[in-house]
Order: C-alpha cells, then structure tokens, then sequence
C-alpha cells in the first residue's frame, strides 16, 4: 500500500466528488454549506437513494471539507466521512479516495478471482 499523505488528498479531494461517489446527493445549498440527509443516521443510510429524502440534518461544507449532523452528532473531515461511511479504517480510506482520485477501479470492487479486462493499446 502506498504511503499517502492526508494532508495532501484532502487538498486534491472535491468535496461535491466524494458525495456523489457515496451517491449522496444535498437537498439544499446554502452558501459554502450543503445540506441534506444523513448517511449515518438519516433516511439516506436505509434508501441509499436520498431523492426522496427530505432531510437537512447533515451539513458539508465545501471548501473547509468538514461535516457535521445535528441529529446523531457525527463530524469530521471528507476522510472520517468516507471511513465511518463503508466503515473502513481511515488508512483504507485515504487509499480507496487516492486510488479514485488518480482513476484506479477503487480497491472495494476489485476481486482477486475476477480481474477486469485490461483497455485495449
Ligand atoms: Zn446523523
């Protein structure tokens, strides 16, 4: 595994990129902060889908990359997110976010017994 500096990846990360991989999508945008359903504690966690969620507990803000929910009290930067959410540790994350930063098939999906097919050169 290679060393990753979290410093850094939180600095290249873009926080509305993350959120979509998480397929989490706002309910409201409101300056710097998004607002929608909580992936820990909301209805989005269950649905997945939080289209038909209503929610604002749940606040990223953008630029500064943190999160907070006001319901079930979970906060952190973009990486505590991506951890706490697949329930991976924090080094495993950094890695998976690095990998998808840099267009590698995210380390989740990949299976041993079945490699997918190199691009053609
Ligand atoms: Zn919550």
């Amino acid at each position: 595994m290679p060393w990753i500096d979290y410093r850094e990846l939180r600095r290249r990360l873009k926080v509305e990129e993350v959120l979509a991989w998480m397929d989490w999508h706002a309910n409201e945008r409101r300056g710097d902060y998004l607002r929608g359903s909580c992936p820990f504690c909301g209805a989005a966690k269950t649905a997945r889908t939080a289209k038909s969620c209503q929610g604002r507990e749940f606040a990223v803000h953008l630029h500064r990359k943190l999160f907070h929910c006001f319901r079930c009290k979970q906060g952190g930067n973009i990486l505590d997110l991506w951890s706490r959410y697949y329930e991976i540790d924090l080094k495993t994350a950094a890695n998976e976010l690095n990998q998808r930063l840099f267009d590698q098939p995210p380390l989740r999906s990949s299976n041993p017994e079945s490699h997918p097919p190199r691009p053609p050169i």
